[in-house]
């Protein structure tokens, strides 16, 4: 029971009767974690299919219907449900065997917070042992999004122990000296850290100033454990996994990180550079992987995530659209000593992403054009009959592809909204097509002005009994279009598969 809440004069076998429960708290938090890793594990595998398939696309409609999603944000009903019932279940386990106890009510949530600690490292770790059980589950995708979601959660449940305790200290008259207190300081300077990181990763904040919050995550979330571990014992162990996961993924990246030279260009025709990177004592990532790159003489911390669109013998070819801080700064070099740490989300190209699929489609926005290529190269080399639309707002911005534009179908848009990415709005230029195709060193399949017919084409692709795959990278309209395309597919029973490509999170 837990009406009325009554601040109890425990005996210590009550006391001793209380941690227990307290402690069966955590223990519930990490089995109901285990519990949904091997629910998803199976619901991928074996369950996502008919009717289960269909309902899961139903859950996808957004729930304000608002235009523009944000990424990280619980925006469908599926997402928000998932969401709810978590944090449902995190506070059944807290309330359920309260008894009336106050103080035990407070330290429950408390518990539950640190007990879902460790998997939300997991959760964003680059090189998270995730990876082995699901192997196509790029960092950068779904995972991230639930790294977000469980930290938020986790902030919450931190609220509301926070709030309860200093409403205990307020009622028993020891604001004053208990708040002093070493292990209460500890809590309160974690919570602090914590308020700090939660904002500072808060979509509006995270976008506009994407250093800060990369760099107070790596710095100040190692504040974290040991403030928690010196606020309260029993959370230790939780605290001491995180902490190993944290030691694990600085060493792995430590590990997978090479110095090496990039070659750096930029066409006057075009606002997107060619990267070339050497690769002179190890086997470079494959086409199709990401990789960060950091650039010392440029900044110390920053490490920017891109695309390997080319991997040959000895180096990787990427390229970057000239977007803000960072790649104005790219601008300026030519031959520059890098730091690049590979083998980091996306797994690069891949059979196991195409098995029995007999059809595909390619659709990509501006610079998601490094998604989109090694893919059709990848699905002509293995007979996939594929269909690849490429949508950019000028023709020199498919410069850096050169021959491989030549696999594609090209939509020049004309616009630009100065975010970098095409993301396009109506009623812009539009260029004559046909005094374009000069500038670039191939020909595309066709060039048009204008946009792709998205439901159309998903419509041709999308056959009766063929199994059919749609690929997509580029601003998060063109992602809700090709999604809504595909749903009415799904629904009406068709074998599509989506696969939505996010650069940045
Ligand atoms: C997996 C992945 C692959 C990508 N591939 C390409 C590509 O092939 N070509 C390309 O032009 N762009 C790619 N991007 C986007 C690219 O990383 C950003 O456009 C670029 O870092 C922005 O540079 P900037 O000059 O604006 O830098 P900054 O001013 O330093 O950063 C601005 C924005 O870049 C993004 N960003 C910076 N660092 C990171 C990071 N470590 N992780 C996630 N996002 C970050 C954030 O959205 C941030 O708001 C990719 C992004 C991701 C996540």
């Amino acid at each position: 029971m837990l009406w009325p809440l009554l601040y109890k004069d425990l005996n210590e076998s009550q006391r001793e009767l209380r941690r227990k429960s307290l402690d069966f708290i955590g223990y519930s938090v990490l089995f109901s974690q285990l519990t949904a890793l091997v629910y998803v594990y199976i619901y991928a595998n074996f369950l996502r299919r008919g009717a289960v398939r269909r309902l899961e696309w139903r859950l996808r409609y957004r729930i304000l219907g608002g235009k523009t999603p944000t990424r990280g944000k619980v925006q469908s009903v599926g997402a928000a449900l998932v969401y709810w019932a978590w944090m449902g279940l995190m506070i059944w386990l807290c309330v359920k065997d309260v008894d009336h106890d106050y103080i035990h009510l407070t330290r429950a949530f408390g518990m539950a917070a640190a007990a879902s600690l460790p998997l939300n490292v997991l959760l964003g770790m680059k090189y998270s042992p995730l990876k082995l059980v699901f192997p196509n589950c790029s960092y950068e995708g779904p995972v991230n999004v639930v790294h977000q979601w469980l930290g938020s959660q986790i902030y919450l449940l931190l609220t509301v122990h926070a709030c309860l305790y200093l409403k205990f200290f307020w009622d028993t008259s020891r604001m004053k000296t208990r708040l002093l207190e070493a292990d209460a300081l500890c809590g309160v300077w974690a919570f602090g850290v914590m308020t700090i990181l939660v904002t500072s990763a808060y979509p509006l904040v995270r976008e506009s100033f994407y250093s800060v919050f990369y760099n107070l995550h790596i710095i100040i979330s190692g504040l974290l454990p040991p403030l928690l571990y010196f606020h309260v014992s029993h959370s230790r162990p939780y605290i001491i996994a995180t902490v190993g996961m944290l030691i694990v993924d600085r060493v792995l990246r430590v590990m997978s990180t090479m110095s090496t030279t990039a070659t750096i260009s930029l066409d006057p025709r075009s606002s997107i550079l060619d990267i070339l990177v050497s690769f002179p004592n190890k086997p470079p990532p494959p086409a199709g992987s990401h990789i960060l790159l950091n650039v010392p003489s440029l900044s110390l911390w920053a490490k920017n995530p891109f695309t390997v669109v080319e991997s040959g013998s000895g180096h990787v070819r990427m390229a970057a659209r000239v977007r803000g801080n960072f790649t104005k700064k790219l601008v300026r070099v030519a031959k520059v000593p890098v730091n690049i740490e590979s083998g980091y989300g996306g797994h690069g190209v891949s059979r196991e992403l195409v098995g029995g699929v007999d059809r595909a489609l390619l659709i990509a926005g501006g610079i998601g054009g490094t998604f989109a290529l090694p893919w059709a190269r990848f699905l002509k080399a293995n007979g996939v009959d594929a269909r690849f639309l490429w949508v950019v707002p000028k023709v020199g911005d498919l410069l850096w592809a050169r021959d491989g534009v030549a696999l594609a179908e090209v939509y020049i848009t004309g616009g630009h909204n100065g975010n970098g990415e095409g993301r396009d709005e109506e009623g812009m230029e539009l260029l004559d097509a046909s005094s374009s195709r000069d500038a670039l060193s191939a020909h595309p399949l066709s060039l048009s002005s204008g946009r792709p017919d998205i439901r159309e084409a998903v419509g041709e692709l999308v056959g009766r009994d063929k199994r059919a795959l749609v690929m997509v990278c580029g601003p998060d309209l063109m992602a809700e279009d090709v999604k809504n395309a595909v749903r009415s597919h799904v629904l009406a029973g068709r074998d599509v598969t989506c696969h939505m490509e996010v650069f940045g999170h």
